[in-house]
């Protein structure tokens, strides 16, 4: 009968409850503060039939429910547990995938909207397990962010993408060739990265201007005068620097004013929807302009066809990035891509 209040029910209803009493406002020293919960359910005896289990379970859904995008919850399913198991038989492999040399980077064209010629490339690796197959970097590199092995793998990153730049500059064409990769968090712990990056340049004989790095909101949350101490020296070393995802997190284009970018990624998100969403070609318009009044320079990610293309290049964004324009390769084919599209112009 559906008119029976399930327990699963009052359960929820239960939990609604405690999240909207935790969400309310507190005043401190005039200032309003919101603190928010993520909550998982996990019910007895279907979900488990000891406290650790039921414990163990409602965590996973916690963590399904803090993933989600937080202040809700999640009931505890079956299938939740098959992801916990999938992420821990990721984790012991990935200890080894680096020695194992199972990592490989793919290099995604970056084109100059007004030449349309391909001026730099974004890294982005790639993980071949012998058994789990092609594992995707939005499942692994935050696993190997909580390990620490980001470290490790940031610098074989670094390392593979330089020796790449190095090999297509050597092309007549390509002298200014550069290449973008990705940096998480963790590795702004510490200083280290800037001695890592430096000695990187060095040993590959490059200056800093073939690099670009990408940083997330994410790492701009933590330490800020560290981080910025940080940026400050990579300006130094005639790096660029570019906030990436832009749109996703909750910073504004003033917070980011703080920090030295010189390049703004607008997130794929918004691209998607522009010719049909109207607020998101709002969103996008606002954006560009803003950005353009801080002096930054613009990367439209995601690009996968001509009206995205042509709205972004008509509004001044200098960098086009997506399927549209090329898909990820791994460096030979890259090469081979960067050689023919130039023979494609010439012989248009
Ligand atoms: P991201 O930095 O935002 O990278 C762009 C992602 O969009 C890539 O996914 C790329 O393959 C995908 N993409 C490119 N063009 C298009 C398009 O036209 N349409 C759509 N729908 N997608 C497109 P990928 O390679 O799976 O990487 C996922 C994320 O993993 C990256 O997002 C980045 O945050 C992270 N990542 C990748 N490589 C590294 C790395 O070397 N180090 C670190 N720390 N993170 C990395
Ligand atoms: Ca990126
Ligand atoms: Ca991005």
């Amino acid at each position: 009968n559906s008119n029976i209040i399930s327990f699963e029910d009052i359960v929820k209803h239960k939990t609604e409850d405690i999240l909207r009493s935790v969400a309310k406002p507190c005043v401190i020293q005039d200032m309003e503060f919101s603190v928010t919960a993520s909550a998982g359910i996990a019910i007895f005896p279907q979900d488990g039939d000891d406290p650790h289990a039921l414990l163990r379970n409602a965590d996973t859904a916690m963590y399904r429910s803090k993933r989600k995008g937080r202040n809700t919850y999640e009931v505890f399913t079956p299938e939740m547990g098959d992801v916990v198991m999938k992420r821990v038989e990721i984790d012991n492999k990935l200890r080894f995938a680096l020695e194992n040399g199972d990592f490989y980077l793919k290099y995604q064209g970056l084109m100059d909207a007004r030449t349309q010629s391909i001026v730099g490339a974004e890294a982005l690796i790639r993980w071949d397990d012998k058994e789990l197959g092609e594992i995707s970097p939005d499942e692994f590199v935050p696993l190997a962010e909580e390990s620490g092995l980001i470290v490790d793998i940031g610098n074989w990153v670094l390392d593979t993408a330089l020796a790449s730049v190095k090999k297509w500059r050597e092309h007549a064409d390509h002298k200014d060739f550069y290449v973008a990769i990705n940096l998480s968090s963790r590795q702004f712990r510490g200083k280290d990265i800037v001695k890592d990056i430096s000695d990187a340049l060095k040993r590959h004989g490059l200056p800093g201007s073939c690099l670009e790095l990408e940083i997330t909101e994410r790492i701009l949350m933590r330490d800020v005068p560290h981080v910025i101490n940080l940026l400050d020296q990579f300006k130094e070393m005639n790096i660029t620097l570019s906030i990436d995802d832009f749109g996703t997190g909750y910073s504004s284009l003033s917070y980011l004013k703080r920090f030295p970018f010189d390049v703004l990624k607008i997130d794929k998100t918004f691209i998607a929807d522009i010719s049909e969403d109207p607020d998101d070609a709002a969103l996008c318009e606002a954006i560009i302009s803003m950005a353009h009044s801080l002096g930054l320079s613009i990367i439209g990610e995601g690009v996968e066809n001509k009206e995205q293309f042509d709205f972004l290049d008509q509004r001044g964004v200098e960098t086009i990035q997506g399927y549209y324009v090329s898909e990820p390769m791994v460096h030979d084919e890259f090469l081979k891509f960067i050689a023919i599209s130039e023979w494609l112009e010439t012989t248009v």
